[in-house]
């Protein structure tokens, strides 16, 4: 068999291996693989496609531990919803009415919104498989698209919306049968791109004997399992619950908690000894309620954490944004801490680069998928993004890390790998009708939101106080 060789040439290296550091140089892809990155590696004439990488900035693809790819078809619907609002909406009255194919097509837009924007894996919470047919279209379309990811199987909406109303607890159990289903039929093997995990309901959201049942199949079938856990006022009266799975032995390293606003510092603790990943999505985090992202807090007790966008009904698909609130928001309650003892803040907390590593390397450990992605090393994959330093956005790059970080934006990236295949070359996607799938989307959306009674721009009221409420 002929080897695929691909050089990325002269490129401003930004590999995220301490090892490897950043250079200006090659990168050398044969057969998905890195091979080889250096000064100036030696290629003879002919023997590998050449990809001048001159103007670009050369960094590993980015990885979001925390994505609704399916919510991508409500884009923008809960923009102006607090969580609450977005639940009652979303698990009553939406999530009921979506039909498998608008997973397929809600699943396909929000991996590909992922891959143009230079997100090259992602976890995908998928907490709406009401039938066997919606996870069915949702895997497809997920494979379809080229993007690495872990499907995550998170149950049905129905279970969700059992968290709203008394004893606001999903008592419902999982579908046991259902998910060995899926893993023998799309993951018997865990050698594709796209792999199978767990999105459980967790103990803020489900009785502890469901989550022990949870916990246990995921850890019979190797599957990673991710959970919201820590945000808002859910569990008000059964906290803490990361002190709770402590004491039962529960904590490991195959779980990634999102959001984890309200942990206190011991419940941090128990995850840094446990090596738990904590994924933090700060930009819807600040805005709708769950509490602000505990950046500070998870790094004062050991933990790097990563970074999700958590659903595009509410914010934006590209991580850039979501590596700024990142930066900004910590930053700011630090600034304020300390303006409020009348010092003027002279060093900033945190950097540039911890929030990019946030979003690539931490990302990947978070997957589970460090030894294959996450930095530019050769004998990984070759999951990379080439961003154009030619943009009026982007000149001068003086520092290429701020640059990625401040000035990039979806359209600097011009070219995405992975695992070696260009899924967008020249600032567009491959083999994508965008104007045809943004048409289907329009339609499709329009059709759900009518049969849900739901409207741009409207809200749901306040829910009526219980009874004996003054
Ligand atoms: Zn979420």
């Amino acid at each position: 068999m002929t080897t695929t060789r691909t050089l990325l040439r002269g490129g401003h290296i930004v590999s995220m291996d301490p090892a490897m550091g950043d250079l200006v140089g090659d990168v050398l892809i044969e057969d998905g693989t890195i091979t080889a990155i250096g000064p100036h590696l030696d290629i003879a004439e002919g023997a590998a496609d050449i990809v001048d990488a001159s103007r670009h900035i050369v960094i590993p693809g980015f990885i979001d531990s925390h994505r609704h790819l399916f919510q991508a078809l409500m884009r923008g619907l809960a923009a102006d919803w607090s969580l609450f609002q977005y639940f009652t909406t979303m698990f009553g009255m939406l999530g009921p009415r979506m039909s498998p194919e608008h997973m397929s097509l809600g699943t396909t837009l929000g991996a590909y919104d992922a891959l143009d924007s230079g997100v090259t894996a992602v976890f995908d919470y998928s907490h709406n498989q009401s039938t066997p047919e919606h996870t069915d279209e949702a895997v497809r379309a997920l494979q379809s698209t080229g993007i690495r990811a872990i499907f995550g199987y998170g149950g049905t909406m129905a279970e969700q919306l059992e968290i709203l109303s008394p004893p606001f607890k999903s008592t419902t159990p999982s579908n046991e049968a259902e998910i060995r289903r899926v893993r023998g039929r799309y993951f018997a093997s865990d050698s594709g791109l796209v792999t199978m995990g767990l999105a459980v309901r967790g103990p803020d959201s489900s009785p502890m004997d469901i989550v022990r049942a949870d916990f246990r199949l995921a850890r019979e079938l190797g599957l990673r399992i991710n959970t919201h856990i820590g945000m808002a006022v859910l569990d008000p009266y059964g906290r803490p619950n990361v002190t709770r799975l402590h004491s039962e032995g529960l904590l490991g390293d195959d779980l990634i908690f999102g959001h984890c606003n309200l942990l206190t510092d011991e419940e941090f603790r128990m995850m840094a000894d446990a090596g738990v990943s904590a994924s933090v999505t700060p930009e819807d985090e600040s805005a709708m309620g769950h509490g602000w992202p505990p950046i500070t807090q998870l790094l004062n007790a050991g933990i790097r954490p990563n970074i999700g966008i958590d659903t595009c009904m509410a914010v934006g698909g590209d991580p850039f944004t979501a590596m700024r609130f990142a930066l900004a928001v910590p930053r700011g309650l630090a600034n304020q801490r300390a303006l409020e003892s009348s010092v003027n803040p002279w060093l900033l907390d945190l950097s540039a680069r911890d929030v990019l590593e946030f979003a690539t390397i931490e990302g990947a450990r978070a997957l589970g998928m460090e030894r294959a992605t996450g930095s530019l090393t050769p004998g990984k994959q070759a999951d990379i993004v080439m961003i154009r330093t030619d943009h009026i956005s982007m000149a001068p790059v003086l520092d290429p890390v701020a640059s990625i970080v401040h000035h990039a934006s979806r359209q600097t990236v011009d070219t995405v790998f992975v695992a070696g295949k260009a899924v967008k070359r020249d600032g567009e996607l491959v083999g994508v009708n965008a104007a045809e799938l943004s048409r289907r989307a329009g339609e499709s959306a329009a059709k759900l939101l009518d049969a849900a009674g739901v409207s741009p721009g409207w809200a749901p009221p306040p829910p009526a106080p219980p009874e004996g409420a003054h």
